[in-house]
């Protein structure tokens, strides 16, 4: 019997499904639905070469146009999901149509948060979309005054490609150092150096009271903090984090709970239907008995690991095999200047933080721990000192064995 697979999300964590089902010799009509109307692209140079002008849209296809051909999909850009039914198996389109499926992989992805209130205004903008970089693009130039609200990796990123278009560059910040939540206090407060050194004015512990219009009522004034300073500006980006896309989901039966639940398979408590990416939630075995071991994470690397495993398990359910648990140390980057941060791991509020090599304020690596195991490792322009824990990772290693490492790696950096 013929069966149907769709696919929603027409970006990375979607297109690695479509792949992975041909690969596996799945032979059925597949669909691939997209909300955009564009050929599936990579994100993280939006918040870099595609923002600073050096790479053209061209070069962040993740497949050319006439590649899709070979994959043998229809594609359906341009059209939203807005319902699931999982006891009929359908779907039902923005543009009226139903979808019909045997198999479903839902990688809607995430879409930017908005600050309470935040008004429609000329120079106000986010970045998810290759529409949002060639927009935010077309705004940044000499003199321009950017405000960046939330120092997260994507509002750093953007903040110092912005400065390196000679733009002035103000990021806002409630908490007391940037990139808390993804590396914590201290090594946040290092990673601010970077921005102090660029010229960036990092301006951290300040709370955001709204965001004001000029005198026409249709551009931006600037933004207005708590204390009633207004800090005037002539483009801001709001940059306070994603949630994930799964809004359409209400009523289908799914669990959501800041994402798809799922199970360690993937699959997302329904027969027959899958999560993968941005949105997706399950429990890795990676970190059992920690406290955040069911995770959900928003980096390229596991969008496309779980993009292939959401297919395979589903395969192996439409074929009546067993699935295969998703097993993943997560890892993820960010270039921002002159430097790169890795980060391979978990890392949380109340972790234990060594610094192994190097120093911070320079280039340096650190490692995470948590009750006695290795939870994760930091790499602030230092790539050689990072991968080299993956296996420990993986075997959940204790922090003795981490340390240990840690300084055989250390000695041969200094002896190199
Ligand atoms: C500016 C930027 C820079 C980044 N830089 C880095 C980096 O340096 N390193 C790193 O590790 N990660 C980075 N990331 C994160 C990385 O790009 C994401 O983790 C990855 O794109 C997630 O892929 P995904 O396929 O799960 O979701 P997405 O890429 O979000 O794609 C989801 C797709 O689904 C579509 N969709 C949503 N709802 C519906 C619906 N109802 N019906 C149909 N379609 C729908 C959306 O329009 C979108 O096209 C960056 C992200 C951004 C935005």
């Amino acid at each position: 019997m013929t069966q149907h697979v769709v696919v929603v999300g027409a970006s990375l964590a979607g297109l690695r499904a479509c792949e992975t089902l041909r690969q596996e010799g799945f032979d059925g009509p597949l669909t691939l639905v997209g909300a955009e109307n564009e050929i599936p692209y990579d994100r993280p140079p939006l918040s870099k070469k595609v923002l600073s002008g050096e790479w053209d849209v061209d070069q962040i296809r993740l497949r050319k146009a006439d590649e899709f051909q070979s994959i043998d999909l229809q594609l359906r850009l341009g059209v939203r999901a807005e319902a699931l039914d999982t006891g009929a198996r359908t779907l039902a389109l923005a543009d009226g149509s139903t979808l019909s499926y045997d198999g479903l992989i839902v990688a809607t992805g995430a879409a930017p948060r908005r600050l309470p209130g935040q008004p429609d205004l000329d120079g106000v903008v986010v970045l998810r979309t290759l529409g949002d970089s060639l927009a935010l693009r077309g705004r940044l130039g000499e003199g321009v005054h950017v405000v960046v609200i939330g120092a997260g990796f994507i509002g750093l990123e953007v903040a110092a490609t912005a400065r390196q278009r000679g733009c002035r560059v103000t990021v806002l910040e409630g908490l007391p150092a940037p990139l808390i939540r993804g590396l914590g206090a201290e090594m946040g407060a290092a990673a601010a150096t970077v921005h102090g050194r660029n010229g960036v004015d990092l301006r951290c512990g300040v709370q955001v009271a709204g965001i004001e219009a000029g005198a026409d009522g249709a551009r931006v004034a600037g933004v207005r903090l708590a204390d009633g300073e207004l800090v005037a500006c002539d483009v801001v980006v709001v940059g306070i984090g994603v949630a994930p896309a799964t809004e359409w989901l209400q009523g289908s039966g799914l669990t959501v709970r800041d994402g798809i639940v799922c199970d360690a398979s993937l699959q997302a408590g329904v027969p027959g239907v899958y999560a993968a990416g941005d949105c997706a939630r399950w429990p890795n075995a990676v970190f059992a008995g920690h406290d955040d071991e069911e995770m959900r994470v928003e980096h390229w690397t596991n969008a496309a690991e779980q993009g292939a495993a959401a297919a395979g398990n589903l395969l192996a359910e439409l074929r009546g095999q067993a699935p295969t648990p998703f097993v993943s140390v997560p890892f993820f980057w960010s270039d921002q200047f002159d430097s790169r941060i890795q980060f391979i791991g978990r890392a949380h509020g109340g972790d234990d933080v060594h610094v192994f090599a190097g120093e911070l304020g320079g280039k340096f690596a650190a490692l995470y721990g948590w009750q006695g195991r290795l939870r994760g490792v930091l790499g602030l322009s230092m790539p050689r000192m990072v991968m080299p824990f993956r296996a420990l990772l993986a075997e959940q290693a204790s922090w003795d064995a981490a340390l240990e490492k840690a300084a055989v790696l250390a000695a041969g950096l200094t002896a190199g």
